[in-house]
């Protein structure tokens, strides 16, 4: 993978591939992998054929997050044979790096690497394949809603102002690549002691619903801290996957997802 990006016409999207979801967000940390990986699993749950392409070139997660990592196959030196796991169709440009190794990339060969993932992958017949931006609003993204049929992006932030400012300046790069705002989710928005049950609001409260209201894109959501979504993300198991009130909640946004 890598080498330089051929020129095309024309947005595209792979054939069998329904529709194509960006979850993007303007800071890193916030929890962005963790809510694709999250949302993938609860969309598979619900019967839909899901794939999942981790394009966030700098700190590819989903490797750990699902639980796979290997190269894939390539048995005609072209086409990609994507990996699976928790019933999602799964490419990362982490299967393609040694883990630990630093990309040092120009963007030509990001937007090479970006394409080949979209183009040579055989996703097979997908309701939706989810792609998993690095944060920010580089090459990428532009490579991104330029030259594919985008169907919509999501923005992933937490309630915090420094995250906030760069959430609104990623709804903004959507709005003027003309991709359409799906909505924002609110991940980290509180925390329930264990032992206690005192809930502290961490990262402050309400900033991405008032956000929300204010860019006029939907809220899908709050996702609250929670322990168990980090140490299932660690362990190659999204939360999703299992039976608990977090798994409900991805399972509530998932369920708005597609119409
Ligand atoms: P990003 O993709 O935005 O860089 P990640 O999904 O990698 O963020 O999340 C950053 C860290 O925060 C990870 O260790 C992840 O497990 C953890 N994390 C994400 N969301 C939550 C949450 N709701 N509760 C607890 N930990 C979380």
């Amino acid at each position: 993978i890598g080498g330089h990006p051929k020129p095309q016409e024309g947005p595209t999207k792979p054939s069998g591939v329904q529709r194509i979801l960006a979850i993007a967000s303007g800071k890193g940390g916030v929890g962005k992998s963790t809510v694709s990986s999250n949302l993938a699993v609860a969309l598979a749950r619900q019967g839909r054929k899901v794939g999942l392409l981790d394009a966030d070139i700098y700190g590819p997660s989903q490797p750990r997050m699902m639980g796979v990592n290997k190269r894939p196959a390539s048995p005609d030196g072209k086409t990609i044979i994507p990996l699976h796991a928790h019933g999602v169709t799964l490419m990362s440009i982490g299967f393609m790096m040694e883990e630990g190794k630093a990309v040092v990339w120009r963007g030509p060969m990001l937007m090479g690497a970006l394409q080949q993932m979209l183009g040579q992958v055989e996703w097979g017949e997908l309701d939706v394949l989810l792609v998993d931006l690095p944060p920010g609003t580089g090459d990428v993204q532009l490579t991104l809603c330029t030259k594919s049929e985008l169907t919509g992006a999501i923005v992933v932030s937490t309630p915090q102002d420094v995250a906030l400012i760069d959430a609104r300046k990623a709804i903004d790069m959507f709005n003027t690549l003309k991709t359409p705002v799906l909505g924002l989710i609110e991940n980290m928005s509180s925390y329930v002691c264990p032992s206690c049950g005192h809930e502290a609001d961490i990262f402050g409260s309400g900033g991405v619903a008032a956000e929300a209201e204010k860019m006029g894109v939907p809220l899908l959501g709050n996702l609250p801290i929670d322990l168990d979504t980090r140490l299932a993300g660690d362990s190659g198991t999204p939360i999703a996957a299992g039976d608990s009130p977090m798994a409900d909640a991805y399972a509530r946004i998932a369920e708005g997802l597609i119409k």
